[in-house]
């Protein structure tokens, strides 16, 4: 398992490279000068959209446009899709190579994305860059453990009634299409592509209109390491036109989704109303992070922090209801506003920064009215509360106090730098106000005593509990949400079954030699 807080070897090396790299003053110029293209990327070939629209993606931390990006629509998935299914097409070089072979290229893919990491960290670059680091290492490191399964993901063989032999076999599903968000561009692409290519699918992949440079690198780094034309497909677009064409296209046979609830609701609509589409699922959550008043304090008030604060609040799984018991409520709270005032807001590219911009101006908007809200509802501003720079996209860490379960800070995801601390009597009260929400993504429990911290864990309708620490993540452990919060599992083992059709082949067997 690794935390995503915490440093690696490779991580230390790439950032002793960058520090160097970090006296160059930088500018746009130098972020872009490893870019192969900024355009459609079907069949390993850069197209221009056919509408010829473009869009421009812009630095968050400035509000500055970066380049512009080519715009995709639904022609141009129609295209993408084509070259997709003609890759899937029986007797292809896709469907004829080895799994084994599938697994060296995703293998070649990691190295590249490795030897590449320092670009590809600022590629879109709101994410604070020591983060951004580590996020570059998780996504390679999910290729690497997905290229292992290629040629590892068996079938059985079943011990039917009668003269028959009776195997299954694990095939892939066809062409999927992948629609991702921008909160970790490029952990997000290769969650979604790692698992489909070491299965044997092609891709459609539709990259956050906010984040599409990272994406469009790594589509330059998967011609380079030769996969064959039309494996994978990236469009950069807009959700309710190239997006909506994928999650309503006749030919795809799959969709893979990561964002708002409320779309993941439109895409399995669309699904519904077009060919059935396999769908899975990783929407939003509003995850509870309880105390208990055994806890080691200075330990649960460092990760509560961490759980709502990291990647500025931008996280599906963010710790954003948390419940402390009433007798440590107090001292919980004056703890975390100390903590919170001492995170470094500012330039991303800084190394000493903590806390970066929000990735766009909508998402900064609808931030500060869930602030003003939380105050118009009677919750006690602790600290922060406001814009954190005269430029960019900055939100002040802001914590809630007295926040009461009914508020809309307590009940709606708001995906910003906004904790909200809610107090609690007994341990059956904060199991049944935990779970009362539509999500159910993540969970935490802080506790010494045992006994507790299972009795919690077992009771919390949540798809990941942490006990005693928050955001760790093992690409080894399946992810993925309860109710609302989705539908599947995605990561290890279990996220190779969202890529795969089970095939039941049954044979007869004669009795006598005739
Ligand atoms: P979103 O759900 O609108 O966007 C996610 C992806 O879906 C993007 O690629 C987008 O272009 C696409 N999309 C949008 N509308 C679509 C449609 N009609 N059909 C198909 N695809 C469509 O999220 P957002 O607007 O970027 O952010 C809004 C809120 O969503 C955030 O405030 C946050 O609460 C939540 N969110 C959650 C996650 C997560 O990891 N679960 C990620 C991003 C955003
Ligand atoms: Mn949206």
């Amino acid at each position: 398992m690794y935390n995503i807080v915490v440093a690696s070897h490779t991580f230390c090396k790439l950032m002793s490279f960058w520090c160097r790299l970090l006296h160059a003053s930088l500018t746009s110029c130098h972020l872009l000068a490893g870019y192969k293209s900024f355009k459609l990327f079907i069949n390993n070939e850069w197209h221009d959209a056919v509408s010829k629209k473009t869009f421009p993606t812009i630095n968050p931390a400035t509000g500055e446009v970066i380049c512009e990006v080519v715009e995709g629509s639904k022609e141009d998935v129609d295209k993408a899709v084509k070259a997709a299914k003609e890759a899937f097409r029986l007797g292809s070089p896709w469907r004829r190579m080895d799994a084994s072979q599938r697994g060296r290229l995703l293998n070649l893919l990691a190295d590249a994305i490795e030897r590449d990491a320092a670009y590809l960290a600022v590629s879109d670059c709101w994410f604070i860059l020591t983060q951004s680091m580590q996020i570059h290492i998780c996504g390679l490191v999910f290729c690497r453990y997905y290229a292992g399964w290629a040629d590892k993901w068996e079938g059985k063989t079943i011990p039917v009634d009668g003269d028959y032999f009776c195997y299954t076999r694990h095939e892939p599903i066809g062409v999927c299409g992948q629609i991702i968000p921008w909160n970790f561009p490029l952990l997000m692409q290769a969650w979604k592509l790692a698992p489909a290519l070491a299965t044997g699918n092609t891709i459609v992949m539709k990259v956050a209109e906010q984040t599409p440079l990272t994406a469009l690198y790594v589509a330059s780094l998967i011609k380079e390491v030769g996969f064959p034309p039309g494996v994978v497909n990236i469009i950069a677009g807009m959700g309710p036109t190239a997006g909506a064409a994928i999650s309503s296209h006749m030919d795809i046979d799959k969709i893979a989704f990561t964002g708002s609830t409320e779309v993941g609701h439109l895409i399995q609509q669309a699904s519904g109303s077009s060919n059935l589409k396999k769908v899975s699922l990783e929407l939003g959550g509003k995850s509870p992070n309880i105390i208990l008043s055994d806890a080691n304090m200075e330990e649960a008030v460092e990760q509560a922090h961490n759980a709502i604060f990291f990647n500025q609040g931008q996280c599906c799984c963010a710790g954003s209801r948390t419940y402390v018991q009433e007798n440590i409520y107090n001292e919980f709270v004056e703890r975390s506003v100390e903590r919170a005032k001492k995170r470094v807001v500012g330039d991303p590219f800084n190394l000493k920064t903590d806390h970066g911009p929000q990735v766009d101006d909508e998402q900064f908007q609808k931030i500060l009215g869930y602030i003003s809200s939380g105050k118009k509802e009677g919750a006690k501003l602790m600290c922060g509360g406001g814009v954190a720079a005269d430029r960019g996209y900055f939100i002040q860490p802001t914590i809630f106090g007295e926040v009461q379960d009914d508020m809309k800070i307590a009940r709606e995801e708001i995906f910003g730098p906004v904790m909200q601390i809610l107090k609690f009597k007994s341990i059956e009260e904060v199991i049944e106000r935990a779970n009362d929400t539509k999500y159910g993504l993540a969970a935490a429990v802080f506790t010494t005593d045992v006994n507790k911290a299972h009795y919690v864990s077992n009771s919390l309708r949540a798809g990941t509990v942490w006990i005693n620490c928050y955001n760790v993540f093992g690409v080894q452990a399946p992810f993925g949400g309860y109710k609302a919060s989705g539908a599947g599992r995605e990561m290890g083992e279990y996220g190779l079954e969202h890529y795969t059709e089970v095939k039941t082949v049954t044979v007869k067997i004669p009795q006598k030699n005739s």
